[in-house]
């Protein structure tokens, strides 16, 4: 063992510091919740996290008027999208004391196998694809695979369509198919000419929507074409938050002007992509769940084993061979 062997004197000491810091936070914590009771705080009302940096939440009241808040401790980790109970201090500045209950999360795995949220209360998630990087039905199945696996309504979004040909464009519709005969809506826009986004804002009214795909498909573009204002409402949170223009990283709900709105987080455009377990992937697959749990084997892994009702649906043409390829590639990607 090469591992440098620390005395008990040392240990000791280490112990003793470090006992020490947590007691200093104590007490700073127990200081800063007694200046809080003392500032007069409103009484307590409803309200919604639209903006998050970092430690720093901005809380919307039911009027959309915004104010700087912080958390009671014991709170846990709130997320943008998380309705919460607050109270009211001076100067735009509050105290969040309560969380209500989520409709739906999204966590984030971290590398210790644990997970932390990073949007709350979510109705929907447009998974974006485009021409251009590429178009591989196999990622748009692993972002589908995520998002049934997060128990949250997936819409697939085509975007960039003007760099299709008449004859291209059939060509993916065609292929697209698949994905309409197994209950999933595709749409098709071009944010460059807001051809289709009429389609795409009936599909967002009223609900809460987050996008995710691929860098380069055009995330970026659709959220701006939806809400051409866009640079006001971001203005106004740096104004509130004091953090100026160096807030890009941030996670921010918008308002869709027709009702609903749309959370966008950096740390939640490459969802998808996260941690699978290999286990879990035919449940994201939805039309292999009428098939699931019927194989002869109980672990069966629908790759090759003998009478497997998956591949049995498969070779009945109940489930399409490319999305049964797809799901091959995902599992064995994950090996
Ligand atoms: P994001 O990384 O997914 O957010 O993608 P962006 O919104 O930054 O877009 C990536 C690139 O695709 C940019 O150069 C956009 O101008 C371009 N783009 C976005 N939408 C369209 C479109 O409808 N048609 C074409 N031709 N280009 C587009
Ligand atoms: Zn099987």
């Amino acid at each position: 063992m090469s591992k440098r062997k620390i005395s008990r004197k040392q240990a000791w000491r280490a112990d003793k510091i470090q006992q020490e810091r947590i007691n200093r936070a104590k007490k700073k914590q127990a200081r800063e919740e007694e200046e809080l009771s003392n500032q007069g705080l409103g009484s307590e009302e409803p309200g919604r996290i639209v903006a998050s940096f970092g430690t720093q939440l901005i809380v919307e009241d039911n009027n959309l008027e915004q104010f700087s808040c912080t958390i009671r401790q014991n709170l846990g980790t709130l997320v943008v999208g998380d309705e919460v109970i607050w109270q009211r201090m001076q100067e735009g500045k509050g105290v969040i004391t309560a969380t209500i209950p989520r409709t739906s999360l999204l966590e984030r795995p971290n590398f210790h196998g644990n997970t932390k949220p990073v949007a709350a209360n979510i109705h929907q998630i447009l998974i974006v694809s485009s021409p251009i990087p590429t178009m591989q039905t196999a990622l748009i199945d692993r972002y589908l695979v995520a998002v049934e696996l997060a128990e949250i309504k997936p819409i697939i979004v085509m975007n960039k369509m003007d760099l299709l040909s008449h004859d291209a464009l059939e060509q993916l519709q065609q292929q697209m198919q698949t994905y309409v005969e197994i209950g999933y809506e595709v749409l098709y826009v071009t944010c460059k000419t807001r051809k289709g986004l009429k389609v795409l804002k009936a599909q967002l009214e009223n609900k809460v929507s987050v996008l995710v795909g691929q860098s380069g498909v055009g995330k970026s573009s659709t959220i701006q074409a939806l809400l051409p204002d866009i640079e006001i409402q971001i203005g106004e949170i740096s104004e509130i938050s004091k953090l100026g223009k160096h807030t890009t990283s941030a996670s921010r709900l918008y308002h869709l002007p027709y009702g609903g709105a749309i959370i966008d987080s950096p740390g939640v455009r490459d969802f998808g992509l996260w941690h699978l377990d290999k286990e879990n992937i035919a449940m994201g697959f939805v039309e292999f769940k009428p098939y699931l749990g019927k194989c002869k084997f109980s672990n069966c892994s629908h790759l090759n084993e003998p009478e497997c009702a998956i591949l049995d649906a498969k070779d009945k043409r109940k489930i399409d061979k490319h999305r049964w390829q797809n799901y091959v590639k995902i599992y064995q990607a994950l090996e």
